[in-house]
Parts: C-alpha cells; structure tokens; sequence
C-alpha cells in the first residue's frame, strides 16, 4: 500500500482514493511565458514518479494539468505585470505566439524526460467562463467584494486561512509582497479578477466589465471542473505552498462549504552550487542547455532520482557527470543480464522486488529503491534480473529496455602509448620477453591494456 507525505496534516498517509482503483489528482503546471528550467522540471519529475508509484500499485489515475497562459502577474501577490504580456512586448509576438511556443517546448522536454503527460491537460484560456462562474458564487456567498480595479477574496470570511503553510497572517503578508491597495479589506486579500486597463491585450467580458482571471483562480475553476468537488491529490512545487495553495484551499472550500484535497503534496526545490537559482545569475539551466554540455536528459532524471523528492537537490556539473557516468554503467551492467540464458533462484529476486516496492510505497523513497536495483544490477548476470529490471522502470522511467553493451572509446590513444607499443613489437619480434613485459606495465601505469594479435597488437583503455 502506496504511502505519502501530507503536507496538511505533516504525516504520512496511506493513499486511500475516494472512489476505489482510481486516484483523482491536479498538479500545477507552468506558466508558458519563458522555457522551463531544471529546478521546474524537477517539480515534474516528482510528479511523474508519483503517478508512477499510483500505476505500479494497480491503480488508475486521472490527472489533470493546467497550463498558465494568462492572468499570472510577476509576483504571486497580485502585483506588476502579466507575465504572458511582459514576454510578448519583449519578444514582440502575441501572447497566443508566446503561450503556443513554449507550451510545445515544455511538453517536449517532459518527453525527453520520460515524464508522461497527464490525462487532461487544461489551458487557463479555455476556461475563462468556468472562472467567471466560480467569482460570481464567491461574491453570492459572501467570500468576495468588487473594488475599483477587480474582484478579491476576503480571507477574513475565512478563518481556517493559512493551515496548509501554517504561517501566521502577518509572516504570510511579509513573504508575499502584497501589494497596497487601500480599497481591500485586509492587506492578504488576493484577485480573483482583474479589471483591466484599455492596453491590456488578453481581456474578457464579465459581469464586472473587461478583465482578466486572477492565476489562483484557474487551478480552483478547472479541478472543479474535471475531477469534481473533492478529490485525491494535489501536487505542486514548496513555493506554491504559502500563496497559491492556500488561496486554492480558501477558494475551493468557501465555494463547495467542505474539504475539496484530501492529500496535498510538494516536491522540494534545486539548488544550482549550493545557492538559489535565478535568472541575474545566469544558473537556470534548461534540458536543451544541458545537452548542449554533453548530457542525456535522461541522465538529469537519474540526477533526480538521488535524492528524495521532499530534500533540497543541489546541481553542479561535477554531480551531473556523475550522474550521467552511474547511468550508462547501470545501462551496460543490465546489458549482461539481458544476454544471460542463467536464471537468479527465486526467492532472491522477490525478496529484490519485496524491497523495490516497500522502497517506493514509503513515501516514493526513489533513492533508496535505486539502490535495490543497483545491489540486484550487481548478481552475477541473469535473463531474470534483467526482467525485473524492466518491470522496476515502470517507476523509475529510465528507458532501462536501452541496456546496451559498453561502447568503445572513441577517443584516439595517445601517441606515447603508440610508440611504447611499437617499441613492445619490435622487442616480441626480437624474443625479447623481458623487455616486452617492461614494456606492457608502462602502458598499463598510462592507463591502456595490450593485446597481441595476429599481425600485431590492439591497444584498449582500460
Ligand atoms: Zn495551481
């Protein structure tokens, strides 16, 4: 039985769906106004490893993922420009242009990653009505107010404000930069819509004149929609946690008047050399970036799969290489089980896959169920092992079915090493066994292994 991380409640639970055999799930998606970076990505490879986890156990998923295409303003607390709009003026292209490029780049790198897509997958435009529908039962009942420039939520109708973040209503106001607007009601009360000026290019018409949905709004209107009033999980980066979450949590449950998540869960952030990522930096790093360097996306999942997915994961190059070394080693090793005709006993590879499975149940403990298929990877090479392999990538989703022999190096030997081998020939055609030895360990200490052959020697690195 799957086991997680609430971070509602702080314990682990286990997953109990509310209709049986399927889980109902929303997870935040992006704001497709920029490419994703690898501390995003991250957010969804946890995401996918735990829509894995649900399959493995048999059970069904209904997931839904919204796309942010409007309404995303630059900070989380209603204030500044939207994001779409700042990126269409600079790049001089429409929003639409905008939203459609890097939606595509996004869900490609979500390919490349193996991480699967969601069943349904909502973009914030086409759902404008949905989010009027929602405002206008917030005003019936009483949870929001009309001010000059919108509609806002009035978090002091709704006292339980805050318990997923657990923070007081001052340290949340000081985090998120509120805006001053002197016609809210309390400084934390958040949009639920926007009025808009006349040069704003993405408007719609409301009860409230033209305007423009607030960001929360959207993951409310459209889970509401698609996995009805409460459903299993919801997933999302820590940083939705004290703003968009909880204003999630204020909407939902004011509107439905009951508990609408009942598992909400967070995937921690990436470091970049131990600091924060940011764009004056220069440290977001993209998939299209890293395999410019050289790596597989499928080595950054690797890197991923490391730590677990509530630890801070901090990138650096050197642990990049590592990751993208300890992968093709993990491909080449399986490679001999896949070709062995031997079979491991039985027992021993269900006490492997008892351990995989307790492994990923306990919380998606990737790190440690890696290590069982690495301790399994390490038997004497088996057709079976390389079966329950397979079987274990259904959660890991590192494309083992790729296991390969070892490639060759391509790199040219070096032409001191040439000539100490040439010299070793002319010694072996003099009978000169003594020197042609002397010469074989100095070639070794240069790090390459000779071998005599017919019409001469072949030089490996070892
Ligand atoms: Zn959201």
């Amino acid at each position: 039985m799957l086991k997680v991380y609430n971070t509602l409640t702080r314990e682990k639970e286990e997953l109990q769906p509310i209709k049986p055999g399927i889980v109902t799930m929303y997870s935040c998606g992006p704001t497709v106004y920029n490419y994703a970076h690898i501390g995003n990505l991250r957010t969804y490879v946890f995401m996918d490893m735990l829509r894995r986890a649900i399959k493995y156990n048999g059970l069904k998923i209904k997931g839904v993922m919204n796309v942010t295409d409007v309404g995303h303003l630059l900070s989380d607390g209603d204030e500044g420009e939207d994001k779409m709009e700042k990126a269409a003026k600079e790049q001089k292209k429409t929003p639409r242009e905008i939203a459609d490029r890097y939606t595509e780049i996004f869900f490609r790198d979500l390919e490349l990653l193996n991480i699967g897509k969601p069943e349904i997958i909502a973009k914030a435009t086409d759902h404008i009505d949905d989010m009027i529908k929602y405002v206008t039962d917030l005003l019936d009942k009483g949870y929001a107010y009309e001010t000059s420039d919108g509609i806002y939520f009035d978090i002091s109708a709704f006292p339980e404000y805050g318990k997923l973040s657990r923070l007081n209503l001052e340290d949340q106001i000081a985090g998120a930069r509120v805006e001053v607007n002197a016609e809210k009601r309390n400084p934390a009360d958040f949009a639920l819509w926007k009025k808009a000026e006349k040069n704003h290019i993405m408007q719609w018409q409301s009860p409230w004149g033209m305007g423009y949905p607030g960001w929360h709004i959207e993951c409310s209107a459209m889970s509401r929609k698609y996995l009805g009033v409460t459903f299993d999980i919801h997933t999302g980066g820590v940083d939705h946690i004290p703003v968009h979450h909880e204003n999630e949590i204020a909407q939902s449950e004011a509107r439905e008047g009951c508990k609408t998540v009942n598992v909400w869960m967070h995937g921690e952030f990436m470091l970049v050399d131990g600091g924060k990522m940011s764009k004056s930096l220069g440290n977001t790093y993209t998939i299209a970036q890293l395999e410019e360097r050289g790596y597989s996306p499928l080595a950054f999942r690797y890197f991923c799969l490391n730590a677990h997915y509530r630890k801070k994961l901090n990138f650096t190059f050197e642990g990049m290489d590592a990751a993208q070394t300890a992968y093709t080693r993990l491909l080449e090793t399986l490679y001999k089980h896949k070709v062995s005709k031997e079979d491991l006993p039985s027992e021993k590879l269900e006490s492997y896959k008892a351990q995989f499975c307790a492994a990923v149940n306990d919380d998606l403990n990737l790190p440690l169920a890696l290590g069982v298929l690495w301790t399994m990877a390490k038997e004497t090479p088996c057709k079976n092992v390389y079966r329950a392999a397979l079987d274990f990538d259904r959660v890991l989703g590192l494309s083992l079915d790729k296991a390969h022999a070892p490639e060759k190096s391509e790199e040219p030997v070096p032409q001191n090493v040439i000539e100490l081998a040439n010299k070793r020939l002319a010694a072996r055609k003099a009978k000169d066994w003594a020197q042609s030895d002397k010469l074989r360990d100095e070639i070794a200490a240069l790090g390459y292994k000779i071998a005599d052959s017919k019409d001469g020697y072949t030089v490996e690195k070892i």
